[in-house]
């Protein structure tokens, strides 16, 4: 199962160099940065886009908000290689820039193929960019912590773990967001 599900995730990277995706952000980045972790997790994280670490490893969220989001996962008992963690954006914007709506939505059909092979119980956004894709028209600064159920799929929008990690107040909520995520997944696998 797991050996099928991770050939699919191959492919939908393939198809992404394949189909030339954002071809200027490739032209500028050293890596794509596809995603990681286990394709049978129950919990899938969603960032925005890679930073410069993620763009030299390949790898997402390896960098200082990477090793926050290692420790809230630790806090609840989780490895980072038990949870797959991605970004909308597969490469990274020149300087850290925020992403382009139009970079965000060519993006998305293939992060919806990652979530369809994926099926997990929970699908946590980190930050606004990745919230906005699932959840239009929502604040953040409202509705973090607060699971939401669209179309069958549960959804957890959380603080984004760089905007959080030198900024106490947002720390703190979303570590306590964060501690809530067990009771969430316990609630789904119930059926409630
Ligand atoms: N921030 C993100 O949104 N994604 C990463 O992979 C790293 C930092």
């Amino acid at each position: 199962m797991s050996k099928d599900k991770q050939a699919k995730l191959d492919a939908i990277k393939a198809d992404i160099i394949k189909n030339n995706v954002c071809p200027e952000l490739a032209d500028s980045a050293t890596n794509l940065v596809f995603g990681d972790g286990n394709p049978n997790a129950d919990i899938v994280f969603i960032g925005e886009a890679p930073g410069k670490n993620e763009d030299e490893q390949g790898l997402p969220f390896v960098g200082a908000a990477g090793k926050f989001l290692q420790e809230m996962l630790a806090g609840i008992n989780l490895k980072r290689e038990q949870v797959y963690i991605t970004n909308i954006v597969k490469y990274r914007p020149p300087n850290n820039r925020d992403p382009e709506p139009e970079e965000k939505q060519v993006f998305l059909p293939y992060l919806e193929r990652q979530l369809k092979v994926i099926e997990p119980l929970v699908i946590v956004t980190l930050g606004r960019h990745s919230m906005e894709c699932f959840l239009p028209g929502q604040m953040i600064s409202k509705i973090h912590g607060q699971p939401k159920r669209v179309k069958g799929r549960v959804y957890l929008p959380l603080l984004h773990p760089a905007a959080a990690l030198y900024n106490g107040g947002m720390r703190q909520a979303l570590i306590d967001d964060f501690a809530s995520i067990p009771q969430i997944l316990k609630l789904v696998r119930e059926g409630k």
